[in-house]
């Protein structure tokens, strides 16, 4: 037995390990090194020799002599599969996993039911909280998908904990492979029709405990069929939510007040009057044809003699919030601040509608007999 690397972490990198090699933000390649190989890439190329036995987290230089590049050997994790691992459908990024996971209650030893598989990005998450005395059942009806995603799940050493199971849950419920009491306390579907499949998960969940659901959609039609199936299935408490991730600026902002302002046009005007008297006397004392370059101009706008004085950076002993003046830090003292803050518009994850309840238990036992107040 192998273990999983994303059950346990090893310290080093052993041969043939799974290997999440970080190449930019955007560009995270899943490898396993092995004697004689090299992993080629535009930042140049990068032996296998070199990285078995070296530490996960190393940063490692390419070996190429015109390629000055490097990269990042890092420990597989759920999160960093999510970024790596080889899209075949949409996927459950990071924020919503870990949202789900804890709505849901998952925990060591919780027994799981998912469909459909999909890339198995959640199920990895799924996998990792649940760890060796739980159980996840996944079911995909598409029969490819299917085999990439066991295979993979054999792969990383998961297959003692997550059963793929190849189906359609809509039409048949969730049979699964193994032939075992699913006894589930929790259930997340990402399918286009969870609606289908929610009266035939009756016979799946467990009798004793509080079974929590989440479906998974991306459209409010979507959300309103699915919440009508489970009014119509007895589920409680439900409730749907959107995760949408946002940057969050926040920052001082000086403080501006009229009587600043007015200041600061008045000082433009004297400095104005101020450069026409200095104008006005230099014509006198110059020759008549040395003076064209101040030639006063015609549509108002300053002439050169006065831009060269209204140009001049203004320096008034404290700070002066409409235009050039002492450079002030951001909350500096002497001054007022406000605090304000900007949220960035744009949504940056695909996002979902998340519709959750419970259903209370049939036989109420010792444990989880509560409803959850929140
Ligand atoms: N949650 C997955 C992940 O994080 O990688 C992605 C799931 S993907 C969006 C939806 C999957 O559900 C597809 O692979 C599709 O083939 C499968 N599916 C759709 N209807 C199904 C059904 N009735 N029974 C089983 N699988 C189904």
């Amino acid at each position: 037995d192998m273990g999983s690397p994303f059950m346990e972490f090893k310290t080093s990198i052993p041969e043939n390990g799974l290997v999440l090699a970080w190449l930019t933000r955007d560009n995270t390649k899943p490898i396993r090194p092995q004697t004689g190989s090299a992993l080629h890439t535009r930042f140049g190329s990068f032996q296998h020799n070199s990285m078995i036995s070296s530490k996960y987290g190393t940063q490692l230089a390419s070996s190429s002599s015109t390629q000055a590049g490097f990269i990042h050997l890092l420990h597989p994790t759920p999160e960093l599969w999510s970024m790596s691992l080889p899209h075949r459908t949409q996927i459950v990024y990071t924020p919503d996993a870990s949202y789900i996971v804890q709505r849901l209650r998952i925990r060591p030893g919780s027994r799981v039911i998912e469909a459909g598989t999909g890339s198995a990005s959640f199920t990895h998450a799924l996998a990792r909280t649940v760890a060796k005395n739980g159980r996840i059942w996944t079911f995909e009806f598409h029969e490819p998908r299917y085999g990439i995603a066991k295979k993979e799940i054999e792969e990383h050493g998961l297959d003692s904990v997550v059963k793929c199971s190849h189906g359609d849950v809509c039409k048949d419920g969730f049979i699964s492979a193994c032939d075992e009491n699913l006894d589930a306390s929790a259930v997340f579907l990402d399918l286009p029709s969870p609606w289908i499949a929610i009266p035939h998960l009756k016979t799946v969940i467990s009798k004793k405990k509080i079974v929590r659901i989440c479906c998974f959609s991306p459209c409010m039609e979507q959300v309103q069929r699915t919440i009508e199936a489970l009014q119509k299935e007895g589920w409680l408490d439900i409730e749907m939510v959107e995760v949408s991730c946002k940057r969050w600026e926040a920052r001082k902002e000086m403080i501006r007040k009229p009587e600043d302002a007015i200041e600061r046009l008045r000082d433009i005007k004297r400095r104005r009057n101020e450069g026409l008297r200095k104008r006005n006397e230099r014509i006198i004392s110059q020759e008549q044809n040395e003076e064209t370059a101040s030639e006063p101009q015609e549509n108002g706008a300053a002439t050169p003699a006065e831009k060269f004085i209204l140009d001049k950076p203004f320096l008034p002993s404290e700070y002066n919030p409409w235009g050039r003046g002492k450079r002030v830090h951001e909350g500096e003292d002497g001054y007022e601040w406000k605090d304000v803050s900007k949220v960035e518009a744009e949504l940056k994850s695909h996002t979902s509608y998340l519709t959750f309840a419970y259903l209370p238990p049939l036989v109420p036992g010792k444990e989880e007999m509560l409803v959850p107040s929140r």
